[in-house]
């Protein structure tokens, strides 16, 4: 086992004896901590959630660049937990803007008066396992100690902003911004010559909305990207009467689908294969006019089989060679890998968008970017200038967050050294070696790969649940086996190699943060995963030791 992490200058033995200054420390304060408190606190529980920014929303108070929107219905990514709360809150769009999610999150705290047990401004630092008192020790960026009898990751799957190291970068005299910590302010891009570099899901959707605020856009795309139209619309009063009439089951309905929503748009299980080309043709351009993400659920083998899954890449490159008007541009948009591999984009106007005068598309797949210089950057065969630089480059997914903290357990190892060959866990909930500490929507948990609320609900009430169990009846300690963990490994990793998930450079494999270890990080499929952690609570807690 390892020692310590050097960083790490306290020492869990500083919890004074047998006491504790609340039974929960949390950190976090998006839709998982928010959630986390409140139902901790309903079970009488004593709880501080500590979070980074000065005020709650996670992700959504982060990622304030223009054009960010969600990828799942506003019907479905709103807590459920909650009748009176889904019912009063009113949507307006079929995907919610990022200020409208915002405002969301802030109802939320303020409905049930959240924000008295949430530090903000705070980060942690640390945290440390006193192995004698069974307490948790966490140091906060305020100098502070809070001990806790139970400690809580809810620190978000897409939480820590990656930016590429280019040299150069301390040279431009620009503003330089990153989508996923775009100043709460905003810029002013008016009249002004703007890069943005990433066209990922951040990336597509930021384009089309800077390019229309700015003088001059040039976009540095590496890998193109498959996009699907959004379809984005106001969201009917009929609509949403519709659901709120019988919201328990929609909601019931979407927990049984595999990503944990999209019941009321078709999902097919029949292969491609067996489809004529008219028919073929027929379903993709329906799932294409009704927009989302769940245009791979057109037939059941497209992210099983590659063959099966060219007809879907075929299908949207005709699509972009349809939309993009200059041929040179529509050939560089115009992607070559499996769909879906890489988190499947949807948009509004991404590809439309090349065909304005002021934007200007850059290949550096073929020519790389060398360096940043003071008034643009180079890549091998040019220079470019421009006034505002836009990271759309992602996040360290899943695991950035939680390495970021120097988080000690038994025998001072450093979760930084437990994951050193990837993160493994038991359930995506919990990590042998750390008892008491739970992670919500971690490692090996489905996650990104479903509606996230959804997941953070199921993850947050087993969480409460497991800890009201031990405290019923006065165990101390729970901790996940050596043994649950590899073979939550494995399960992980069988479910995805049965599928195209591993077959392309993604972030839910780590696969663009250069040197992180390549593993599949999300478990594929809710309902079964659901039922797996109803039947390790119900028997009693299978895979863990409890003392
Ligand atoms: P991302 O999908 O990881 O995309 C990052 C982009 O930056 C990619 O195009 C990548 O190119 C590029 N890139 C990274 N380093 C680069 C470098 N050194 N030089 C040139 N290009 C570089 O990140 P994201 O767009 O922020 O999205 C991450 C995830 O957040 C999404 O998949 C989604 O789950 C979530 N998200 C959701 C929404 C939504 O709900 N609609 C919106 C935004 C984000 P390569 O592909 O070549 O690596």
């Amino acid at each position: 086992m390892s020692a310590k992490s050097p960083d790490v200058d306290f020492d869990a033995s500083l919890a004074p004896e047998e006491s504790w200054d609340v039974d929960v420390v949390v950190v976090g304060a998006g839709f998982a901590g928010m959630y986390m408190l409140h139902r901790l606190r309903e079970l009488g529980y004593s709880v501080q959630v500590f979070e980074g920014g000065t005020d709650v929303g996670g992700t959504w108070y982060w990622n304030r660049y223009p054009g960010a929107r969600c990828d799942v219905e506003s019907l479905e990514y709103c807590y459920s937990f909650d009748e009176e709360l889904q019912q009063e809150w009113e949507w307006t769009e079929r995907y919610s803007s990022q200020p409208e999610i915002l405002a969301y999150a802030n109802h939320v705290a303020d409905r049930f008066d959240l924000r008295r047990d949430i530090r903000f401004g705070t980060r942690v630092d640390a945290a440390a396992f006193d192995e004698k008192k069974n307490l948790w020790v966490v140091r906060t960026s305020d100098g502070a100690q809070t001990v806790g009898r139970f400690f809580v990751m809810a620190t978000g799957c897409l939480s820590s902003a990656a930016t590429p190291e280019i040299s150069g970068r301390e040279k431009f005299t620009g503003a330089v911004v990153h989508t996923g910590r775009w100043p709460q302010e905003g810029v002013d891009l008016k009249g002004k010559r703007v890069a943005v570099i990433g066209t990922g899901s951040s990336g597509v959707q930021a384009i089309p909305v800077i390019a229309e605020q700015c003088d001059e856009l040039i976009v540095f795309q590496r890998t193109p990207q498959y996009s699907i139209p959004a379809r984005n619309a106001p969201l009917t009063d009929d609509r949403q009467l519709d659901v709120k009439s019988r919201y328990e089951e929609f909601r019931e309905a979407n927990f049984a689908m595999p990503q944990a929503l999209g019941s009321e748009i078709p999902n097919y299980n029949d292969s491609v294969h067996d489809a004529s080309d008219e028919q073929r043709r027929k379903r993709l351009e329906g799932a294409w006019d009704r927009g989302g993400t769940l245009f791979l659920a057109s037939f059941g083998d497209l992210l099983l089989d590659e063959s099966a899954n060219v007809y879907a890449q075929d299908f949207v490159r005709e699509k972009i060679a349809e939309i993009v008007q200059d041929p040179k541009t529509a050939s560089k948009l115009t992607p070559e890998h499996i769909i879906g591999c890489k988190r499947l984009v949807i948009d509004t106007d991404y590809f439309e968008t090349f065909n304005r005068s002021n934007v200007h598309l850059v290949d550096v797949g073929s020519d790389p970017i060398q360096r940043i210089t003071e008034s643009g950057l180079s890549t091998l065969s040019k220079e470019f200038e421009f006034d505002v630089l836009v990271f759309a480059t992602g996040f360290d997914a899943m695991t950035g967050s939680i390495l970021r903290v120097d988080i000690t357990g038994r025998d001072g190892l450093a979760i930084q050294e437990k994951w050193s060959e990837g993160p493994r866990t038991y359930l995506g909930l919990s990590v042998p070696g750390f008892p008491n500490m739970f992670t919500v929507s971690g490692p090996g948990s489905p996650s990104v790969l479903t509606n996230m609320i959804i997941s953070i609900e199921q993850h947050v009430e087993w969480i409460s649940d497991c800890i009201a169990w031990l405290d019923e009846r006065q165990y101390v300690t729970i901790e996940a086996t050596s043994e649950a963990e590899e073979n939550w490994v494995d399960h992980v990793n069988t479910k995805a190699d049965r599928t195209l998930f591993p077959s392309c450079n993604s972030w839910y494999l780590g696969a663009n943060v250069p040197g992180k270890t390549r593993v599949f990080m999300p478990l594929l499929g809710f309902p079964g995963y659901v039922r797996r952690c109803d039947q390790v609570a119900e028997n009693n807690y299978e895979g863990f030791v409890i003392q």
